[in-house]
């Protein structure tokens, strides 16, 4: 125990981490074999891969065994030797501004894939927001970009991560919004607005929202008052 760190917290607290350091027993050591900064404060971090995933699933990442771990799309491609997450720093969160800090060679701890946000082979239209993106990343790069239609919105300019490869697989159906700045090609204000003006919101296709909880929720409002079924709603919320 004696390497493991140790917090000043209420025995409520500790306890609550003791807790969580026994479901930890399902991470294992990685080691980083990749660490870019790809736009201020946002990250790809990467290991080898170790396991077999469905496009859309997540990860649990740690520091260590003991503190709870955090977690995060997978971004990268069934077939990619490396798994890799796209993550930006919180700077008054737990994990982030510690992974921010870890270098190549250094050690990870990951779970095995999870999760039930499924990529599949249907017509979808993949909605996102910041980080968000990851997941559709991930489904792309596995190659189920056919009948798909995605819309990334985000803040700044410098946030459209991944964006030569989305153009690259998705041609005119990868949309692009931006709250914040403008310029050509991208359509200004949030993804909700940008929806709110299409006339190709399929009853009958599937909707994938993936992001923060405030976006979620507004968009999935939105597509239930254009009479998409609440069924073909899944989401996937950043909390
Ligand atoms: C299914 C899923 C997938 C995800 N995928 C990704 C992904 O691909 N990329 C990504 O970047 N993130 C993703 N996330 C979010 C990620 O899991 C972390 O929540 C995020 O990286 C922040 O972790 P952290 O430890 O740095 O911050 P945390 O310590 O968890 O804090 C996060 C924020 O909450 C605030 N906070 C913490 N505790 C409290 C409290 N008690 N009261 C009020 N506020 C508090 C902090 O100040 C901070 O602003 C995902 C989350 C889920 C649920």
């Amino acid at each position: 125990m004696e390497n493991k760190i140790r917090l000043d917290l209420s025995p409520k607290l500790n306890s609550f981490l003791e807790s969580m350091s026994t479901q930890n027993s399902e991470l294992q050591k990685v080691k980083l074999t990749r660490h870019e900064e790809i736009a201020p404060g946002v990250f790809i971090i990467g290991f080898s891969r170790r396991h077999d995933f469905i496009p859309g699933q997540t990860v649990k990442l740690g520091i260590d065994e003991i503190q709870p771990p955090r977690i995060y799309s997978i971004c990268s491609g069934t077939k990619d030797d490396e798994l890799c997450v796209l993550y930006n720093i919180k700077d008054d969160g737990f994990l982030t501004p510690r992974l921010a800090k870890l270098k190549v060679g250094d050690t990870l701890y990951a779970s095995a894939p999870g999760g039930t946000f499924f990529g599949t082979e249907d017509p979808a239209w993949w909605i996102a927001t910041g980080t968000g993106i990851a997941p559709f990343r991930a489904m792309i790069r596995s190659g189920m970009g056919q009948n798909k239609k995605l819309v990334h919105g985000v803040r700044h300019l410098n946030q459209f991560y991944f964006s030569k490869e989305l153009a690259k697989g998705l041609g005119p159906h990868y949309h692009r919004c931006c709250s914040a700045e403008t310029t050509d090609g991208v359509h200004p204000g949030r993804v909700t607005a940008f929806l709110e003006n299409r006339n190709d919101l399929f009853k009958d296709w599937k909707y994938y929202i993936c992001g923060q909880a405030q976006m979620a929720v507004e968009t999935r409002d939105l597509l239930i008052e254009k009479g998409i079924p609440f069924e073909n709603i899944v989401t996937e919320i950043y909390f």
